[in-house]
Formats: structure tokens, C-alpha cells, sequence
């Protein structure tokens, strides 16, 4: 089955090294599209970040939430919220904003190691799926508000929040990639210490995984799991955690696989999905054409291959294989950005990367 229209993506370009990642990452959609022969997508730019405050008044306006809601899925540029002025920087940042308007629950970050890269552990292949809606990052709770209070100017309150819906959708979600890939899901909570939150946690996962007798369930402790993953991270496949410590065992993840202009992600709900790489705005240099397109172009990639499943669309994920398949093709044959040790610019590493996309690599 095919589409029954061309995919509308959005592109929000956002701050710092945006400008020059998310066009790169068109690019390369545009070439992988092509040659699998699918239809061209039709890309709208919305405003967000710094410029949008300057134009709209904020960094993310209502109207570029409005127009996301009418999109297939959409590409989000690193955004430096510490640098916006105030109000501006006090609230929710607009990668917050996107993904509690949407719902966007499930945090999908792969890492997996780069031939001829200078990872630690090269042979990292795994994927962290982190619940991105509640758990530690209190700003985020439906239930608490605020989530953090201070009672006297001595005391800081922060509040965890695990419910059983959110945690039986992110399950499913891990354990629905484990089947597509090595069938294995670790469970990483702290249900020694924290027996009710992480407890729930743990025993939720525990029950979906009842419902996949296929796939082999470990779980271990978040501080115990820190050091599995130096030790031996090609072992694992897939990796569920509530929202902060996905969140850190992501970096480490990433960092163990490659750098942090490598390391990919898409935030998506059942019917959504944004693609948006791991790192951050890098404004030490942007501008200059020294930006490492390939989380971004990887994340994109990624979006591909959710639209493909999504719309039972052979060609999407034929686009997101090649995707994927190019960047790495252009990494072996010794074209990378400085940060990867070598002397590409960002154009010149997307050239390198489009010129692969049609080779079928
Ligand atoms: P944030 O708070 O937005 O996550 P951060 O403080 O974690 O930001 P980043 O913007 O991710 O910082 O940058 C950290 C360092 O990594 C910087 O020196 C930056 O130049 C470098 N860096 C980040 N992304 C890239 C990239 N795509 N290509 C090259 N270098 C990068
Ligand atoms: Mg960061």
C-alpha cells in the first residue's frame, strides 16, 4: 500500500546550528524519497524559537501549534531557551511545549556505533524508549502542576508521578520495537528504593511483558544499569525508563556510540511523530558550516520509517533504510565533520550523504 497523498512535514529551524542541520536534513529526506520512489513531500517552515519571539511574540506561537496539528509529522531544530529573554525564558521550552500539547509519550533514541568513528564502545546497538509524559521531571506532570515548590526558601519539593496508563503505553512501545529487533527489553527503575513510583514501574512493564512471550525481559537498577552499560552496552537491545532516567542513560548511551552529533531521536504518540536530535543548539558554532548534521538527518530519517509503518507505506521505510544507510556509507568512506575528526562542513558531509541516499548503499 501506498499513500494516498505526499507526506506535509513541517520544518521548524529553531536556534543556534538549526539553520544549517534541519535544511541539510530536507535535503537528504528529499533524495531518499526519491529514490525509492516515492512522492515528494511537501514541506512547510513554521516560526519557533528566538526569531519567532522577535516576529510573534513567542517562541512557540500558537499558530505554528495550530499548524503542526494539520501535519504528518515535522522536523524540530535545537532550540537555546537559556538565551531567550524573560518571560520568555522561564517557560516551558518550546520542545516541552510541542510534546505535552501533543502527547507525544514515547522518546525513541537509538545508539548505535559508527564504523570508523571513535566511539567507546563501537559495538552499541541498542535503543533507550523513554516515557517522556511524567515520572521525575516534575515540570511535565499532568498531576502536579508546577511539580517543583519550595515551602520556605530552604526547602525545594520536586514530584514524581507513575500511572499505569502511561506506563502500559511505553511498555508496549518498547516491547513492540523488540520484536522488530533482537527481541530482548531491560526495564531500568530503582524499585528497591522507591517501591510504590518505581515499584509501579517495574510491575507494570512486568505485565506487558506477559503479553510477549517472544521477547526476553531482564531489568535492573538505574545505578546498576550506569554500569552495565560501560561495561558490556553491545548487550543490550532495547531499553525502558521513566522519564529522567531514559533521559540520562540516553546521553550516555549516545556518547558510548558515537558523539553528540551522532546520537538521534523521535518524540511520537500513536498518531504524531517529531524528529529532533538529541543535542542542543551548539551556538559555540553556529553559523560557521562546522555543525554535524547527522543526528538530525538520522532523526529524520527516523520519522521516515514511522510514517512508513504508520501508513503501511513500503516506500517511507525503503527511504528511511536508505536514510540511514547513507549516512553511514558516507562516515566509512571518510567523509565527516570536524567534531568526528574529520574536515567536511555540514554542506559538504550532506552532499556526500544525498550522493549516497540513491545508491541503494
Ligand atoms: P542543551 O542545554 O540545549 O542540551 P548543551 O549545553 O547540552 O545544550 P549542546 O548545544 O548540545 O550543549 O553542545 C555541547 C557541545 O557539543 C558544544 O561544544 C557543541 O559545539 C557540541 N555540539 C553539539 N551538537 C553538535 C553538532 N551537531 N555538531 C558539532 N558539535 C556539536
Ligand atoms: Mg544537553
Amino acid at each position: 500500500m501506498t499513500t494516498p497523498r505526499p507526506y506535509r512535514l513541517g520544518v521548524m529551524l529553531g536556534d543556534g546550528i538549526g539553520p544549517e542541520i534541519v535544511p541539510a536534513s530536507v535535503h537528504v529526506v528529499d533524495a531518499a524519497l526519491a529514490a525509492a520512489g516515492a512522492e515528494p513531500a511537501e514541506w512547510q517552515e513554521l516560526p519557533l524559537g528566538a526569531s519567532a519571539i522577535d516576529e510573534h511574540g513567542s517562541a512557540i506561537p500558537e499558530s505554528t501549534l495550530s499548524a503542526l496539528a494539520e501535519l504528518d509529522g515535522w522536523l524540530l531544530g535545537p532550540h537555546d531557551s537559556a538565551a531567550y529573554p524573560e518571560p520568555f525564558r522561564s517557560r516551558l521550552n518550546p520542545s516541552g511545549a510541542i510534546r505535552k500539547h501533543f502527547d507525544l509519550y514515547a522518546n525513541i533514541r537509538p545508539a548505535r556505533g559508527f564504523e570508523g568513528g571513535e566511539a567507546i564502545a563501537p559495538d552499541t546497538d541498542l535503543v533507550i524508549v523513554r516515557e517522556n509524559t511524567e515520572g521525575f521531571y516534575a515540570d511535565r506532570n499532568t498531576f502536579a502542576g508546577t511539580g517543583e515548590y519550595m515551602p520556605t526558601p530552604d526547602v525545594a519539593i520536586a514530584m514524581g508521578v507513575f500511572t499505569r496508563p502511561a506506563i502500559e503505553r511505553i511498555a508496549r512501545a518498547a516491547f513492540a520495537l523488540a520484536r522488530r529487533r533482537r527481541h530482548e527489553v531491560t526495564i531500568v527503575h530503582k524499585a528497591n528504593v522507591l517501591q510504590l513510583s518505581s515499584g509501579l514501574f517495574r510491575r507494570v512493564c512486568l505485565e506487558v511483558a506477559e503479553d510477549h512471550p517472544d521477547v526476553a525481559v531482564d531489568d535492573l537498577h538505574i545505578d546498576a544499569m550506569t554500569v552495565h552499560l560501560l561495561r558490556r552496552a553491545g548487550a543490550f537491545d532495547v531499553v525502558v525508563a521513566e522519564n529522567m532516567f531514559g533521559d540520562i542513560l540516553s546521553d550516555l548511551a549516545g556518547e558510548l556510540a558515537g558523539s553528540l552529533g551522532t546520537a538521534p531521536s523521535i518524540n511520537a504518540s500513536d498518531d504524531r511523530c517529531m524528529a529532533q536530535a538529541a543535542h542542543g543548539s551548539a551556538p559555540d558554532i553556529a553559523g560557521r558550516g562546522l555543525a554535524n548534521p547527522i543526528a538530525m538527518i538520522l532523526s529524520s530519517g527516523m520519522l521516515l520509517d514511522w510514517l512508513g509503518r504508520r501508513h503501511g507505506d513500503d516506500r517511507a521505510v525503503d527511504a528511511a533504510v536508505r536514510v540511514e544507510d547513507g549516512v553511514r556509507a558516507a562516515v566509512r568512506a571518510g567523509v565527516s565533520t570536524r567534531d568526528l575528526g574529520g574536515e567536511a562542513s555540514t554542506d559538504e558531509f550532506t552532499d556526500a550523504v544525498v550522493e549516497r541516499v540513491g545508491a541503494g548503499a
